[in-house]
Parts: structure tokens; sequence; C-alpha cells
């Protein structure tokens, strides 16, 4: 097949013009030898803008993904689909492709679990309920954590106020971004080995969905459910395989294996996992701006797969 249909897939424009081999004008030649017969598409996953713990607006971090030579990002705010209208708009100014989605923060007995969902109805009642019970409880925890805090250090409620956009979702980031303002701590890095660290006395837990619930729930919105940074031994406890099995059976789409988080014997042992389970493997930056050293497409996702989330998800990826 020849022409302007020879790299249309199923159905869908194609995620760029060029053919494989060929550079793209922003780009110093990456590489791109996969098995995967259509075009050359650069996809990152996994990212987030002020609308939750990202420094970058959401315009500003497409703007970024094209210059990182990005075909595609996905823009997953934690708890929060806030940022969409303006990312849908920086795609068609930038030329990058947006997956819209977003990151829950989930439980599963008391082990933190982050679930991404891809492609689903924003206002699909039982997921957005949940997020915003989610969100009102991450302000509440915030103030709890600020009370405490202020007990020994000169930190007040404005002074995180100042650190957040609008609605955006608060989390601990913006503490540390706080702290880093009032001159208490170096980074945001600094900030969560100490003052914020889930073993600090200041810490304090906030409500999430339970990880089963939320990938029913998820699915029922018409989103492709994907398990966040599965291995990511840094942040605290991890679920074994035996829950990525259950959460498999609830409908989870895939595995996000291939993450700076993660161990090469982690992502190993998930991409065998995801093929044992009949899953997706996905990979990603979960870049946050400056508010982390990880850089867009440092980590990507195959494009046969971005082709599988697609026709599984209710949105279609916003082609500029
Ligand atoms: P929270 O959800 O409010 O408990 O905060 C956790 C969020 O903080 C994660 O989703 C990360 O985005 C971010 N985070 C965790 N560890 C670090 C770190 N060491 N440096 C910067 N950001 C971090
Ligand atoms: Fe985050
Ligand atoms: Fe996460
Ligand atoms: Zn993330």
């Amino acid at each position: 097949m020849v022409g302007p249909d020879a790299a249309r897939v199923g159905g869908r424009r194609p995620l760029t013009g060029r053919r494989p081999g060929e550079p793209g004008p922003a780009r110093s030649g990456r590489a791109s030898a996969r098995a995967y017969p259509g075009p050359v598409v650069v996809a990152d996953l996994h990212a987030h803008s002020s609308a939750s713990d990202g420094t970058e607006t959401p315009g500003r971090l497409v703007a970024s993904a094209a210059r990182a030579g990005l075909d595609v990002v996905a823009l997953t705010d934690h708890d929060t689909t806030s940022g969409w209208d303006e990312a849908v708009a920086a795609s068609a100014a930038t030329g990058v492709a947006l997956v819209r989605g977003v990151e829950i923060s989930c439980h599963h007995r008391g082990t933190s679990v982050h679930l991404l969902s891809y492609l689903h109805d924003p206002a699909a009642p039982g997921l957005l309920a949940e997020m915003e019970r989610s969100r009102a409880s991450r302000l509440a925890r915030a103030e709890l954590m600020v009370e405490r805090i202020g007990a020994d250090l000169p930190l007040t409620w404005d002074d995180v106020l100042a650190q957040v956009d609008g609605d955006a979702t608060v989390g601990r980031p913006h503490l540390a971004d706080a702290l880093v303002a009032k001159g208490l701590v170096r980074d945001r890095g600094h900030a969560f080995a100490t003052v914020l660290s889930t073993r600090s006395p200041y810490f304090v837990g906030h409500r999430a969905p339970d990880a089963v619930d939320a990938v029913r729930l998820v699915r029922a919105a018409g989103g492709v459910p994907v398990f966040a940074h599965p291995r990511a031994v840094l942040r605290g406890r991890v679920v074994g395989d035996d829950v990525v099995e259950e959460l498999a059976a609830a409908g989870l789409a895939g595995l996000e294996a291939h993450h700076r988080d993660h161990t090469p014997e982690a992502t190993a042992a998930l991409v065998d996992l995801a093929g044992a389970l009949g899953l997706l493997v996905t990979g990603s930056s979960d870049y946050h701006g400056t508010g982390k050293v990880n850089r867009l497409g440092e980590h990507t996702t195959d494009p046969g797969v971005l082709e599988a989330v697609e026709a599984q998800g209710l949105l279609d990826v916003v082609r500029p």
C-alpha cells in the first residue's frame, strides 16, 4: 500500500507523517529499531503539569514535549483532568499528539498503588466522584501536615497556597516547594528525604480508592487502566504478582514496566509478568518539569501498544 493511507492505523489518521528511519525535524535521529511496521512514533505516556504537581502548565508541558522530539505525550495529572483542555489546544499549536489521562492514587490493603487511566470519559460519575473524594482528602491532609510542620518550622498554609496553581490537586510536592521557597530545604528531593518522608512524624496519609475498585471504575468510564511504576520500591512497599493478577482479572490493561524507578531486573520481571497475564507493556518518563530529574522521552511506549490503548479507550488520541 502506498500513498497517504499507507500509515493509517485502524481507520485513524497516523500519529506522524514520517516514515521508518526518516528523522523528524526536531529530532536528532532517535533510534527506531523496533518490530512495529508503521511509522516512527515516539510516545511518552505519563507526564504531570501544574494541574497537579508538575512545574509546567499543561500548555508548556506539551511545548516541552515538542522540543524533546516526542510525537505523542500523555497528560496524566494526579486525580484531575482539569489540564486537558489547555493541553488539547497546545497539541494543535505544537503538532504533538495528546493522550488524555490521569494518574489515580489508590490503595491495595494498605499499600499505595498508582493507576493510570487513558482516554476515559472525564464526566463518568463513579470515577469522577472517587477522584473528587481523594482531592478533598489530599487538601485536608496537606493542611494537617502543615499544622504539624508549623509547630517546629516557620511554614504556613499561605506559603503552600503560593505554590499551588488554581485548583490543582495538592500534594506533598507543593509542601516541598513551599519549604524550598522558605529556604528550609534545598529542593523537592531533599524535602521528600526528610520533612515529607512517609517515616517523618509530620507525615499524614490521605484516603484513596481500593485499586481493584479503581480498575473497574476506569473501565466503566471507558478508560484504559495501566498500573504505574508497579515495582518502584524506593517509594515504599509495593504489591506482589498475586495482586497484579487480581487487578488483571478486574480489567487491568497494562503494566508500566519501563520507568526510571525500576531496576533492570524489575523491568524484566514486569515484562515477563505482562506476557504471562496478556497485559500491555508501557514506558514513560513520569515527567514533573523541574520538580524531578526525569526527562521527557527517557522511556517510551511502543507505537503498537499505543494503538492497542487507543483501540480500547473511549476517546481518541488528539491528533494535531
Ligand atoms: P503525595 O501524592 O502527595 O503523597 O506525593 C507523592 C508525589 O510526590 C508523587 O506522585 C511524586 O510525584 C512526588 N514525589 C515523590 N517522591 C519525590 C521526590 N523524591 N522528589 C520529587 N517528587 C517526589
Ligand atoms: Fe507526582
Ligand atoms: Fe505515580
Ligand atoms: Zn506520575
